[in-house]
């Protein structure tokens, strides 16, 4: 294990109509803020009054900024750093999902810089000051609630890039299991895709030593796998919302990387996808997870049979290790399926014409590599988008 300092500043405010306290929570940090969400989810499932009731009861003054789409963009970033700026706005809520939250992350970053936001996405500037977000989440996946990140697509080129900085954790999220409850059945299978994606970008490290974390992954890993058919089966399922509200926070809030590196390399790859095809963060990750697994298992086969076995109980090939790694593969393509989603980039809809450029464009032409467990150059990223067809 290696050396580590953790620490998740994110106030996490968890259960039934937690939400009503959003105004009290706020009230600290400001009296005026910009309200953000999304397509309007939550203006159906009446969420919507519930914040605006909660915010007028503590006399918190808001500008609103409605239509983040899945894939947030650039462009409403910008709108909204300049409402902020115009309206002296000191605090952000996002009532969303990862794509309100990134943008919201975005649009605090943006309102406290002179220059324009995506210079941080570029890697141009570091950040050095964002105003406060708060988050009120409804659907379990991206884990942006309590994370340092926020992925930003620039509708000019289709680029769609990532910023970690400290000063992103959100000050709180307010995780309220039944405000999953209106999810289309295949948002639900998208978010669980993901969260399974970042407890195993987590899971293949090349850190050894590292038991606790990969026994932690793995209970997160089984509770999703459990859970997540459950719900399919009855989305009013508080209990079982939850388990997978909350494993989808732990997933991605840091605590399982600590000791250890992981790998993020599908990550980056499922970003040129989505960046290009505007599919879903989640859609993308189906596809790409188990094509990058074929094409890097053999780099360490015995991580690859503690997943299959310990994972996904797959009957151990004594004999063959490679058998038992593919079987663990199988295994995962086999659950994505039965939630609901492709695992090829043809059920996307996706043809093998632009495999070159995503492949360039993600690896800057050839002069980064992606990933850690297996570090990835154009060609390797190329026939791994090649598995994936
Ligand atoms: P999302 O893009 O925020 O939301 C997906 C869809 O679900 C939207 O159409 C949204 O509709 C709908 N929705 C959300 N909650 C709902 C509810 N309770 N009832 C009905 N519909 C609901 O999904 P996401 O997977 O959370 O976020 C994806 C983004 O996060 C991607 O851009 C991905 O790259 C990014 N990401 C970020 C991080 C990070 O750490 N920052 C990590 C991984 C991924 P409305 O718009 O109408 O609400
Ligand atoms: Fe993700």
């Amino acid at each position: 294990m290696q050396s580590f300092e953790f620490n998740n500043p994110t106030k996490i405010i968890f259960g039934l109509d937690q939400e009503n306290k959003v105004g009290k929570e706020i009230a600290p940090y400001s009296r005026k803020i910009l309200l953000h969400y999304g397509g309007g989810s939550i203006k159906m499932n009446g969420l919507y009054d519930r914040v605006v009731a909660a915010l007028k009861d503590e006399g918190i003054e808001f500008v609103e900024l409605g239509g983040v789409q899945p894939n947030p963009r650039l462009s409403l970033v910008r709108e909204g750093v300049d409402i902020c700026k115009a309206q002296g706005l000191s605090f952000v809520l996002a009532v969303g999902g990862g794509s309100v939250i990134d943008s919201a992350k975005a649009i605090a970053l943006g309102a406290l810089y002179e220059g324009d936001v995506w210079d941080f996405y570029t890697g141009k500037e570091t950040p050095a000051a964002a105003l406060p977000v708060g988050t009120i989440l409804t659907i379990p996946a991206a884990g942006s609630e309590s994370s340092t990140g926020s992925v930003i697509t620039n509708d000019d080129g289709q680029w769609k890039r990532p910023v970690n900085s400290d000063l992103l954790y959100p000050k709180f999220s307010i995780l309220n299991p039944a405000l999953a409850f209106s999810l289309p059945k295949y948002q639900i299978g998208c978010g669980a895709t993901d969260i399974l994606a970042h407890l195993m970008e987590r899971y293949f490290t090349n850190v050894e030593h590292v038991e606790f974390t990969d026994r932690l992954i793995e209970a997160t890993m089984k509770t999703v796998l459990h859970n997540v058919p459950k719900i399919l089966d009855n989305h009013t399922d508080y209990d079982a919302w939850a388990e997978v509200m909350w494993a989808g926070t732990i997933a991605h809030n840091n605590l399982l990387n600590q000791g250890r590196v992981g790998d993020w390399g599908s990550h980056d790859i499922e970003h040129e996808i989505s960046g290009i095809y505007d599919v879903a963060h989640g859609a993308g990750l189906a596809v790409v997870f188990p094509a990058w697994m074929k094409y890097v298992h053999k780099h360490d086969l015995d991580r690859f049979v503690q997943f299959a076995v310990r994972v996904f109980n797959v009957e151990q090939d004594f004999k063959d290790k490679e058998e038992t790694a593919l079987r663990g593969i199988r295994a995962l393509e086999e659950f994505l399926m039965r939630i609901g989603m492709q695992v090829r980039l043809s059920g996307l809809g996706i043809l093998d014409d632009r495999l070159h450029e995503m492949a360039r464009k993600g690896t800057q032409n050839d002069t980064i590599t992606l990933g850690n467990f297996v570090p990835l150059g154009e060609k390797d990223v190329y026939e791994i988008l090649r598995l994936a067809i």
